[in-house]
């Protein structure tokens, strides 16, 4: 085991404290067990669990394999338009008492609509929750339709939600890509990406978590993806490192995600420091917080007990700021609030 540093609580205030934005958290792995289990008794859903406590054992994962099961089981729970506007308003609250100002929410539309749940309502269900987060709690939330790899089910129906979402005063602002990467080559995916961009959407890949660069040059090249969901598996190639610090292209890390979907030995430093060393643009976050039992505030404090300073910290977190797909003038807002934090503290 590496050495973790001493983390004093002054500086745990402040990791907490400062104002943050986040752009890689899945909303439905961001619903607590608990919620889900409640979801799946209203819905008559049949987990594979025998009680609440049972179902809470599931988030113990042993792969990336089992994750991957386990937030399907998930999503199977997830049925009505008030369970989708719940969960909406529940994280926004969440972020809010985590002084997130600004998320940027994956959502996997394929298996909402395979459930039954029709566009129009899944849609209308986002959009109450995101206002209704946004007038309770002040943390505002945008999504970005994830398309998951591995199943060809409702996979042509993710860019019209999409394009509607977006339609509606950007309720959507982008199409991604997740689930199981190996195997699964972005090419099939490229004629989606290309008329999402043609639509005014942007693009977004997870690639490099599981497999190696050469997914992650797919990400880039095929998709034209602006963003790289994981991407640590980059540095096993200088080339692509090259490329991704001289593009600025950021990469959305979560560090105890891949801690609990073991893609990273628990007893190894995160390759985070490598990248940021590397001068690669790195942003920090959550992916499925419940799931991986952390937050953002706990992946901040994270980096601080491998070695960032507060002064580090904050930089990623500035730049985790203009990496959001904000239009510019409420950036500028949000760089204010920014800038009085530092002045203040
Ligand atoms: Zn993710």
């Amino acid at each position: 085991m590496f050495q973790q540093q001493e983390v004093s609580d002054a500086i745990i205030h402040r990791l907490h404290a400062m104002p943050k934005v986040e752009i890689h958290v899945h909303l439905e792995g961001a619903t607590s067990p608990d919620t889900i289990w409640d979801m799946a008794q209203r819905n008559g859903v049949d987990l594979p669990a025998a009680s609440r406590e049972a179902w809470h054992e599931f988030y113990a994962f042993s792969d990336f394999a089992h994750f991957i099961e386990t937030y399907i089981l998930a999503t199977s729970a997830m049925r009505t338009p008030e369970d989708f506007e719940q969960m909406v308003r529940d994280f926004a609250q969440r972020q809010a008492a985590q002084n997130i100002r600004y998320s940027e929410a994956y959502i996997s539309p394929q298996f909402h609509l395979d459930a039954g749940i029709s566009q129009g309502d899944l849609l209308d269900a986002f959009g109450a929750g995101a206002d209704s987060g946004w007038r309770e709690h002040g943390s505002k939330v945008r999504f970005i339709a994830d398309i998951s790899r591995q199943t060809d089910m409702h996979l042509h129906d993710v860019l019209p939600f999409a394009l509607a979402g977006y339609e509606r005063d950007g309720l959507v602002v982008g199409i991604g890509l997740g689930g199981i990467e190996d195997a699964y080559p972005p090419e099939r995916f490229a004629p989606i990406f290309s008329e999402a961009r043609q639509g005014g959407l942007h693009t977004v890949a997870h690639a490099g978590e599981t497999a190696g660069p050469e997914s992650v040059w797919g990400a880039l090249q095929v998709l034209g993806a602006e963003r790289v969901g994981h991407g640590i598996r980059s540095l096993e190639d200088p080339e692509l490192i090259a490329h991704l610090r001289d593009n600025r292209i950021p990469l959305e890390v979560s560090p105890n995600s891949n801690y609990c979907t073991k893609v990273i030995p628990v007893d190894e430093p995160h390759p985070i420091r490598a990248l940021v060393d590397a001068g690669v643009y790195v942003t920090v976050n959550s992916d499925d917080p419940p799931m991986f039992s952390t937050d953002l505030n706990n992946e901040y404090v994270t980096l601080a007990r491998q070695g960032f300073s507060f002064e580090e910290l904050w930089q990623l977190n500035l730049d985790t700021l203009e990496a959001t797909f904000l239009p510019e003038d409420e950036k500028a807002v949000l760089r204010e609030e920014w800038t009085a934090f530092a002045d203040r503290t």
